[in-house]
Order: structure tokens, then C-alpha cells, then sequence
């Protein structure tokens, strides 16, 4: 762990400028919504954090078969951040919402079914979670919270 600290929105944006050649591939669009009068500090090990996103956003790209949007919502509560990945893709039938965070549980040809393990794992390394809130047919939001200092 390489703990410093760093601003949660410039991290996004950077995994947002990472992945943009593959969102335009996918006609996916992808937009980042904070209130920016707030300040985003937080204690992280940067590239686990961004692997965080990346692995999160690439799976909202990929589900994406005709295009679609993707919104990164940031909200800063008490004592966590929470910052809501919601995709307009085909959401999540109810009965795999446990099954797709264990290892190699994948839908995809070339998947490897790891992405969402190694994503909760390095959330919990930093006391924070994934959540994963979907309505089949509506999209998902993969929910991330991270605690404040
Ligand atoms: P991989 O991307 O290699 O399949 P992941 O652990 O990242 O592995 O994801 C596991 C599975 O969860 C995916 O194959 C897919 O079925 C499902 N999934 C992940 N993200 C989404 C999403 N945004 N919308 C719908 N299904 C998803
Ligand atoms: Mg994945």
C-alpha cells in the first residue's frame, strides 16, 4: 500500500481519460457530476483506487452493445464519500446480483470473471464497499462508498 492523499475527482477523471477511446469505440458517454464547492480529499492508495474505476466503468462500456451513457454521480456525506456508477445497459437479473462478485463468474466470451472480486477487495482494504443496486432492464449502479479521513 502506497497511502497518500488525493482528490477522488481527479482520480475519476483520469481513469475517465484512460478509458475514452474505448467509451467512443462503444458509443458510450460518460459524465462526472460533483457539487464543486466541495473539496474531495481522500487517503488512498491512488492506482488501487483508480483500478477501482477503471474496472467498474469498463464494465458499464462493455455492457453497452448499441451505446448508452454513463453518469459517475460523487456525493459527499458525514463521514463517506459515495460515488454512484449508473449505467443505462441492461441491468442485472436479481438472482445473479450475488453471483457476479465471485471469482470467475463471468457473462462475457473473453471474461474473466475477477473484475468485481479484486474491486470489493481493494475497497475493503480501504474501509470502504461496493454495493451493487440494479433493476433488470433499467441499468445498474454500482455503488462505492469510501470513508471520510
Ligand atoms: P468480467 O468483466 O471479466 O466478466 P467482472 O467481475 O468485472 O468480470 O464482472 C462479472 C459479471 O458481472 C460480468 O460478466 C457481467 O455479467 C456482470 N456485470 C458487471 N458489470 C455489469 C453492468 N454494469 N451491467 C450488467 N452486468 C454487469
Ligand atoms: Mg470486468
Amino acid at each position: 500500500n502506497d497511502l497518500r492523499e488525493e482528490n477522488l475527482i481527479s482520480l475519476i477523471q483520469d481513469v475517465m481519460t484512460l478509458l475514452s477511446s474505448q467509451a467512443s469505440l462503444y458509443k458510450v458517454d460518460i459524465e462526472l457530476e460533483y457539487d464543486d464547492s466541495l473539496s474531495y480529499n481522500v487517503h488512498c492508495d491512488k492506482s488501487q483506487i483508480k483500478q477501482v474505476f477503471i474496472n467498474l466503468l469498463k464494465n458499464a462500456i462493455e455492457v453497452m452493445e448499441n451505446g448508452g451513457e454513463v453518469v459517475v454521480h460523487v456525493k459527499r456525506a458525514h463521514n463517506e464519500y459515495v460515488i454512484d456508477v449508473v449505467d443505462n445497459g441492461p441491468g442485472i437479473p436479481p438472482n445473479l446480483i450475488q453471483k457476479i462478485k465471485e471469482p470467475f463468474f463471468t457473462t462475457k466470451k473473453n471474461g474473466t470473471g475477477l473484475g468485481l472480486m479484486i474491486t470489493g477487495e481493494l475497497l475493503e482494504k480501504h474501509n470502504g464497499e461496493l454495493t451493487i443496486l440494479s433493476s433488470e432492464h433499467e441499468g445498474s449502479t454500482f455503488r462505492v462508498s469510501l470513508p471520510l479521513e
